[in-house]
């Protein structure tokens, strides 16, 4: 469909999951955008779209699918943290979707814990009501050192509460690891951290991401300058995946739907848990032989996002 009629501003982003979706900018770039790993977002300002430009580009994408007799099923949301948009703007949004894609089954949007946080249950709640009830939620890591660190804007505390709460409000949880983000220095406390984060909260989905540093990230000229973290080896990344895998409790909330197929894994696992955690350790555990010894870099490795 290359002659779709929707001008994006770019860079746009979206979870892998959401690869079938319509992709709409409610908002442009992020209003945190201060996470030291991140280069997503660096050349954007953040601003909220005008409701008028929004339903402008629903009608458009509307009359284009009606002719090409297609109708999606998921809308996502974007860019980096539109769930920090005004809740009476977002309901707006939801009325024009709903104008448009009446028979639309959910809206995805990525979300921060400050801005679940800075939402009441009601307004959450009334979101959900409209179908926009899939969130996806940047972890990272379940330490406030690593936290604290990257600038993620948010305590381990604060993810808790965040994401226990927005679950209340009936949405689905998807919460995003990263492997490799406290380097060999910080590894046993983003394991064991994370992986206590992942029993407290139950998300519905849970994912990895290998941790890449984008040149230009206060976090890549870190780890340039060689200090205070010491980038891992595949095998560690490895043993990262495994040993937070393996902490993952019997006891869960919910089954936890386990993906790991962001670009920046090299080999993808899939599976529930925690019915597969076995069987995805023993997995990981095949691949340790055959995987590298000698630590990244951030010359050697290629960014992704
Ligand atoms: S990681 Fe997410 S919250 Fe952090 S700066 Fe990037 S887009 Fe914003």
């Amino acid at each position: 469909m290359f002659d779709f009629p929707l001008e994006y501003e770019p860079p746009v982003f979206r979870p892998p999951s959401e690869a079938n979706s319509l992709l709409i900018q409610v908002t442009l770039g992020c209003s945190h955008n201060q996470c030291t790993y991140c280069g997503m977002y660096r050349t954007k300002e953040f601003k909220i779209r005008k409701i008028e430009e929004i339903r402008h580009d629903l009608e458009k994408a509307r009359a284009y699918l009606e002719r090409h007799h297609a109708s999606p099923t998921k809308i996502f949301f974007c860019d980096g943290d539109a769930l920090g948009a005004p809740t009476d703007f977002l309901l707006e949004c939801l009325l024009a979707v709903q104008a448009n894609f009446p028979n639309l089954q959910r809206v995805g949007i990525y979300a921060t814990g400050m801005n679940i946080l800075q939402k009441s249950e009601s307004e959450l709640q009334a979101l959900s009501a409209m179908k926009l009830n899939m969130a996806y939620l940047g972890l990272e890591s379940g330490s406030d050192k690593i936290l604290k660190m990257v600038v993620k804007g948010n305590t381990a505390q604060e993810m808790i509460e965040a994401s226990l709460k927005i679950k209340n409000c009936g949405w689905k949880l998807s919460t995003i690891l990263m492997i490799g983000l406290g380097g060999r220095e910080l590894s046993a406390e983003h394991c064991s951290s994370s992986a206590e984060i992942v029993n407290k909260t139950s998300p519905n989905f849970f994912s990895y991401l290998v941790t890449t540093p984008v040149p230009g990230t206060p976090y890549h000229t870190m780890l340039t300058r060689g200090k205070p973290l010491t980038m891992l080896s595949e095998r560690e990344e490895l043993v990262e995946m495994r040993t937070i895998l393996g902490r993952i409790s019997d006891r869960q909330l919910n089954s936890i739907i386990f993906r790991v197929n962001h670009v920046s894994n090299r080999v993808p696992f899939a599976g529930n848990l925690p019915k597969d955690r076995d069987r995805l350790v023993s997995e990981i555990d095949a691949l340790l032989p055959l995987a590298s010894d000698r630590p990244k870099t951030p010359s050697n490795t290629i960014p992704c996002l």
